[in-house]
């Protein structure tokens, strides 16, 4: 038996299934999720919910759901498509939007899943290095002449938002439609919301998996023109939002802000502490707007396998353009935040100690 299927498609040959290399530590620091846990609401609503919410299908398009989502962004309702995850809402973009072949161009680095979710809808992926000061180099964006233009603010892995100049021009110059994918504005308190509201080839991605502590249910959002938002939700198909993830990211809209905020404000301030904690240790972490700090590290890979045999796991990435290697490290309480920080001396200790 041959691992190719005679009847694949040729095109998924090169689709790689995502490996963040994340196998189970005593403290993960590798997803940028909530680690202060469940809005109490939605807990309760869990424990609550009637057993017709699971013997029946979900509603067709979460119309409830976007009614509490509008509310919360400063939108209109047919302004709003969920998706069972900003990851969903991002490939059923790319599929409502790119034809066979066009051009998905993304500033590098950013999300891990953009050339795969291109390459899984048979787009061509134009990856453009950014600028030294971590903003996009638009030009060079433009150049590559994109369907779909990816920008990411606060951007994943560096931290960086956008400024709003460029995204200005990004969408008043893109050939195509932009997508900014906002999966951690609640850390930045920066949207390009208002400006979706107003032209129509802006798509605003979010998420639930972030400040609101729901990443398992897996709720996603666009924010959109309603043509724009109509095109993605066609492309993703009715049903797809489950019940129990609808009512319990309804539940922490109405009921669990407070919480919200005050786990957001929380990562902020531990944010700030981590970054000054790396800076007392000789480090110069970038600035961050997001719910992790992205640090230059020399031989990230090496000190990122000597955290893991500490139990603790922080992402590595090698070779950034203009930093070189970094670790990005998720914020969560300070107990877990010290913890690393005790594995970190450890880990570098023994790295470059061996070196020596
Ligand atoms: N966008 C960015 C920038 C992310 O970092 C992530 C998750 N790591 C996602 C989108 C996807 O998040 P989800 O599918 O959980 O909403």
């Amino acid at each position: 038996m041959t691992d190719r299927l005679a009847f694949a498609r040729a095109l998924y040959d090169a689709v790689p299934l995502y490996d963040p290399k994340r196998a189970p530590v005593e403290l993960d620091l590798t997803d940028n999720t909530n680690l202060w846990g469940l809005p109490p609401t939605a807990e309760r609503t869990l424990r609550e919910l009637a057993v017709s919410r699971i013997t029946r299908y979900p509603s067709l398009y979460a119309a409830e759901l976007k009614e509490a989502l509008a509310q919360f962004v400063g939108a209109t309702p047919e302004c709003i498509v969920t998706g069972c995850g900003s990851d969903d809402i991002l490939d059923s973009a790319m599929r409502a939007f790119g034809e066979p072949g066009s051009v998905v161009a993304s500033s590098e680095p950013s999300f891990a899943m953009i050339p795969i979710f291109a390459q899984m809808n048979g787009l061509q992926y134009v990856g453009v290095p950014e600028l030294p000061d971590h903003q996009p180099d638009l030009d060079a964006l433009l150049a590559a002449n994109p369907r779909i233009l990816y920008l990411c603010s606060p951007n994943n892995p560096t931290g960086a938002v956008l400024k709003r100049e460029t995204l200005e021009r990004a969408v008043r110059e893109a050939p195509g439609v932009v997508f900014v994918d906002e999966a951690y504005a609640e850390f930045s308190g920066v949207s390009a919301v208002d400006l979706a509201m107003r032209v129509d080839n802006l798509l605003v991605i979010r998420t639930m998996s972030k400040a609101f502590g729901l990443a398992g249910l897996r709720v996603g959002y666009g924010i959109g023109a309603t043509p724009l938002v109509r095109d993605v939700e066609k492309s993703r198909g009715p049903y797809k939002l489950n019940s129990v993830a609808e009512q319990m990211a309804l539940a922490a809209l109405r009921h669990d802000m407070q919480w919200v905020h005050e786990h957001v404000t929380l990562a902020v301030t531990n944010r700030e502490r981590l970054a000054a904690a790396l800076r007392d240790r000789g480090y110069t972490p970038l600035e961050s707007h997001a719910n992790y700090v992205c640090v230059p590290v020399a031989r990230a890979v090496e000190v990122g396998q000597a955290l893991r045999a500490r139990g603790v796991a922080a992402r590595p990435f090698p070779g950034l353009p203009h930093v070189g290697d970094t670790l990005r490290i998720s914020v969560g309480p300070w107990e877990l935040v010290e913890q690393f920080l005790v594995a970190f001396d450890d880990a570098t200790a023994d790295v470059y100690g061996a070196a020596s």
